[in-house]
């Protein structure tokens, strides 16, 4: 470690389960373990545009631990404590400034609210990791949430399962069964995290019944290959059971620069993978607008031209097709009528 790396290390947590260290080359400088595990001092330049808060989570904080940005989900960090901390994280600041972890008493507030906020359906655990709770906390959220009538989901978005996967237990998957559909969403970046360990996490994830989704960071130097990103949501759906939900572009968050591809790169890997890869396996490509105005789907397009009820589309492997629109009746007013 350079002593710029070492000054990066001072100023943003860093911790590394030993499990996640052992999957590091560490013959290769730019090993694509070792740059999301290991700081280093290009966190610590700023470019300008670059936000400490990149999706406006403070402006749609109603109480402290909650993010209420769509109008039937709700976010709550029951902790802000991580088994890793990414070095690419987009909540990277707050995380690194809030060291609290999880109490009943931190999180009554967010349970008043959800009570009240009637139009909610889901609320997404995030964080923090909610899975390094221990499995009687996550019981007792999880009860604590169950009880409000009309809440129908509780999504998990973790890492734990990547970056510490025998966390993945019986006992805490016993703490999170619910009568309420559960959803766990991991982040999976590159093909070498899915270790036996991993898969066996994932087995018993199903197992309990719990929908498993992935969303993805695409990030430079880890993921931005068409191969790469082919193999990941492949093993994500083969290996693992895991749907690909979200490839995130990556946020503008400070000091993650070093990991940000352009756009077109991001439209670039997602044709590549159309077509040539089982809809099964692929994500939607997002970005999340700076300001809190949500996620963007961000194509590739296909439609080529339109003319009236004459469309022509690019096919995947890049031929120009015309269709022609067949409907009983004009539509009138923006509705089709039967
Ligand atoms: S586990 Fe999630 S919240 Fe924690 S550092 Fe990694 S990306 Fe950020």
């Amino acid at each position: 470690m350079t002593e710029a790396d070492q000054v990066a290390s001072e100023t943003f947590k860093v911790r590394v389960p030993a499990s996640y260290l052992s999957l590091i080359d560490w013959q290769d400088v730019d090993d694509p373990i070792r740059r999301q595990a290991l700081p280093s001092a290009r966190e610590l330049e700023f470019l300008d545009g670059e936000l400490k808060d990149p999706i406006g989570d403070a402006e749609h904080s109603p109480v402290p631990r909650v993010i209420h940005r769509y109008p039937d989900r709700a976010l709550l960090y029951p902790t802000y404590i991580c088994s890793m901390y990414c070095r690419h994280c987009f909540r990277k600041e707050a995380v690194n400034e809030q060291g609290a972890g999880y109490s009943l008493a931190a999180i009554e507030p967010a349970l008043r609210y959800f009570a009240g906020a009637t139009e909610l359906r889901e609320v997404i655990l995030s964080g923090g990791d909610p899975l390094t709770l221990a499995d009687g906390q996550l019981r007792e959220l999880r009860e604590h949430l169950e009880a409000i009538p009309h809440l129908r989901m509780i999504r998990v978005h973790t890492r734990v399962p990547v970056t510490l996967p025998t966390r993945v237990t019986p006992g805490l998957v016993e703490a999170l069964k619910s009568k309420l559909m559960i959803c766990v969403v991991t982040q999976y970046n590159h093909p070498r995290e899915i270790t036996a360990e991993a898969r066996e996490a994932c087995r018993l994830l199903r197992g309990a019944g719990f929908m498993l989704l992935n969303q993805s960071v695409l990030l430079a130097g880890v993921n931005d290959s068409v191969e790469v990103m082919r193999e990941l949501c492949q093993e994500l759906v083969y290996s693992l059971g895991a749907k690909p939900y979200y490839l995130h572009h990556c946020d503008l968050t400070r000091g993650i620069s070093h990991f940000r591809t352009s756009i077109d790169r991001g439209l670039e890997i997602m044709r590549a993978l159309r077509g040539y890869i089982s809809g099964l396996c692929l994500p939607t490509y997002v970005l999340d607008l700076p300001g809190g105005y949500g996620k963007i789907p961000l194509g590739p397009n296909y439609v080529e031209t339109r003319d009236g009820e004459q469309w022509s589309f690019a096919t995947y492997d890049g031929d120009i097709r015309a269709y022609r629109e067949i409907l009983r009746h004009l539509p009138t007013n923006g509705k089709d009528h039967e």
